[in-house]
């Protein structure tokens, strides 16, 4: 099972956000550079970036079931 990596939206806080295309190559680009993705709120039509994935924890060595 995947887990929704919807962000909520930083004016509103709903969680009705999708994820919008980006604009042109320089918008591309950059956000590709610092990995993230434009967001639109689907509430208050907001755009914002956020991080495009969550990086996963990896489980420390020692947490592990032996
Ligand atoms: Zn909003």
């Amino acid at each position: 099972m995947k887990v929704s990596l919807k962000r909520p939206c930083p004016r509103c806080h709903s969680d009705e956000v999708f994820r919008s295309h980006r604009r042109g190559a320089m918008e591309k680009y950059v956000l590709r550079l610092v990995g993230m993705r434009p967001y639109r709120c689907v509430n208050c039509d907001a755009r914002f970036y956020g991080l495009s994935s969550v990086t996963e924890q990896p489980t420390p060595p020692h947490l592990k079931a032996a």
